[in-house]
C-alpha cells in the first residue's frame, strides 16, 4: 500500500493519538469518520486493471476496509513508523508475520518465556507442520543467543517485557547479534506499548502489538498490529496472510480500537504511575516472596529497561506469595475491586494466577514456580488497589 504521510508527525504522542487517522467525514461534515460495515465496494468500470489479491483497492472487506486503514495510520504514527497492518488479534498478527517470513528449512530463535501462542506456534506447529527449525533460548542470556544463531537463521523473535514473568530483553543487543548474521528481529511490544517503548528506534525490523490490551484499553475489542518500515515485506504480509489466510480485522473492532486509542497515552501515563506505586508497596509487604516489575531498582532488567523504556515501565506486575495454588486462588477470589480474569491492559485491574502445575512453569526462572500471580494495573485509584490486595492477603492468612 502507498505510504500515507503523517500530518501530525511533529506533534507529541497524545496529540497524534487524537488526530492521526481521523478527519471530517466527506459526505456529512461529521467530526468523526463513519463505521463502514460493508463487505463489498463498487468496482471500477474497467476491470482489466483490478488485482483481486491486492489490498490497494477497496473492493472486498478481507482485502481491507476503511476503518482498518484509518487505524493503521494511527498505529504507525504511535511508533513513528512508515507502515502498520491491523489484523483480527494479536495472535493473528504474530502468525501473519511468522507465516510470511518463514519457510521450510529456515531457523527461528524464540524466547523460553513468551506469550502462550508463540510457544505453541514454534514448539508444536511450525516445526512439525512446516519443517521450520525452531530454537528456544533464554533471551536475557546474550551468549546463549549467540550460540543459537546460525547462518540459516531467518528471524529472532523477542518479547520485552515478557508475558508472564516481566523479564526484560535488550533490544539493541539482540538486533546487533541478528543483523551480524543476516537475521531479522521482531519484537512483541504488547507489555510496554508504544507509549513506553518503540523497538524500531532500537533497530528492530518488525514490532507486534496486541491492540486488545493497552491500545484499545477498554476490554471490549480484539485486534493486533504489525508495525515496520520495510514496506516491501509489509505488502507481502498483506498479500500472504491478510488476503489469502483471512486474518483481517472487522471494521467494527477497528472502529472500537480507534476510539479506545484516543486516550491511550493518558491511560498509559496513569497506569505507569500506579504500577510503580503498587510494585513498591508489594515489595515491602510481608508474605510477598518476589516482585518482578522493570521499574523497581531491585529488578534484574532495570538498567536495560531504563535504556529502552522511555516513559515508564508498563502496567503488569508479576509477583509471588508464600503459599500453595489453592490459597492463591482463594486470594484472587477474595479481591473486591480487582477482577479475577485473564487479559491485561483494560480499564479495570485484572489478576490471573500462574499455578505450579502450568505446563511451562519449568521454563520460568526458579522463583516463579510457586505462588506466582500476574497482575494488570487498571485505572482505579492506586490506594484502593493496595487496600484490596492487603484485605485479600489477610483474608487468606497472609
Ligand atoms: C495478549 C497478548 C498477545 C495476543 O493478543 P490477542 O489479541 O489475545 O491475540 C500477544 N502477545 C502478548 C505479549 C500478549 O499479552
Amino acid at each position: 500500500m502507498a505510504k500515507k504521510e503523517n500530518k501530525y508527525k511533529k506533534y507529541g504522542i497524545a496529540t497524534q493519538a487524537i488526530h492521526t487517522g481521523t478527519d471530517y467525514d466527506e459526505e456529512t461534515g461529521a467530526v468523526r469518520r463513519p463505521l463502514h460495515m460493508a463487505n463489498s465496494y463498487k468496482l471500477p468500470d474497467d476491470l482489466s486493471q483490478v488485482n483481486y489479491s491486492s489490498t490497494d483497492l477497496l473492493m472486498y472487506s478481507r482485502n481491507g476496509n476503511p476503518n482498518q486503514h484509518w487505524l493503521e495510520e494511527k498505529i504507525a504514527a504511535l511508533h513513528n513508523a512508515d507502515d502498520a497492518i491491523v489484523l483480527a488479534s494479536g495472535v493473528a498478527a504474530l502468525h501473519a508475520l511468522f507465516w510470511t517470513l518463514l519457510k521450510t528449512g529456515d531457523r527461528v530463535v524464540y524466547p523460553a518465556v513468551s506469550y502462550m501462542a508463540v510457544y505453541r506456534l514454534f514448539h508444536e506447529l511450525f516445526n512439525h507442520k512446516f519443517g521450520v527449525e525452531t530454537v528456544m533460548v533464554d533471551m536475557t542470556d546474550l551468549n546463549a543467543v549467540k550460540r543459537a544463531i546460525t547462518s540459516g537463521t531467518k528471524l529472532i523473535h523477542i518479547e520485552t517485557p515478557d508475558n508472564p514473568t516481566n523479564g526484560v530483553t535488550d533490544i539493541e543487543e539482540i538486533v546487533k547479534i541478528a543483523h551480524q548474521h543476516g537475521a531479522l528481529v521482531s519484537v512483541d511490544n504488547t507489555f510496554a506499548s508504544p507509549f513506553n517503548q518503540k523497538p524500531l528506534e532500537y533497530g528492530a525490523d518488525f514490532v507486534v502489538e496486541a491492540l486488545t490490551k493497552y491500545i484499545n484499553g477498554h476490554g471490549d475489542a480484539q485486534g493486533g498490529a504489525i508495525i515496520s518500515n520495510d514496506l516491501e515485506t509489509m505488502d507481502r504480509i498483506r498479500y500472504e496472510a491478510q488476503v489469502n489466510v483471512g486474518s483481517v480485522i472487522s471494521p467494527f473492532n477497528a472502529w472500537q480500537i480507534f476510539r479506545g486509542s484516543v486516550t491511550f497515552p493518558l491511560r498509559m501515563k496513569r497506569i505507569n504511575e500506579s504500577a510503580q506505586q503498587i510494585a513498591e508497596w508489594l515489595e515491602n509487604r510481608d508474605n510477598v516472596t518476589f516482585v518482578s516489575y522493570p521499574g523497581l531498582k531491585s529488578n534484574k532488567g532495570h538498567e536495560i529497561a531504563k535504556k529502552q523504556m522511555n516513559n515508564g515501565y508498563g502496567g503488569v506486575i508479576s509477583f509471588g506469595v508464600s503459599s500453595d495454588d489453592k490459597t492463591v486462588e482463594c486470594f484472587c477470589a477474595a479481591l473486591k475491586v480487582i477482577t479475577f480474569a485473564v487479559s491485561l491492559g483494560h480499564d479495570e485491574s485484572l489478576i490471573f494466577p500462574q499455578p505450579s502445575y502450568d505446563e511451562r512453569i519449568h521454563l520460568y526462572p526458579e522463583q516463579f514456580r510457586n505462588g506466582f500471580i500476574r497482575f494488570s494495573v487498571g485505572l482505579e485509584e492506586p490506594e484502593d488497589l493496595i487496600n484490596d490486595f492487603d484485605q485479600a492477603l489477610r483474608a487468606v492468612g497472609l
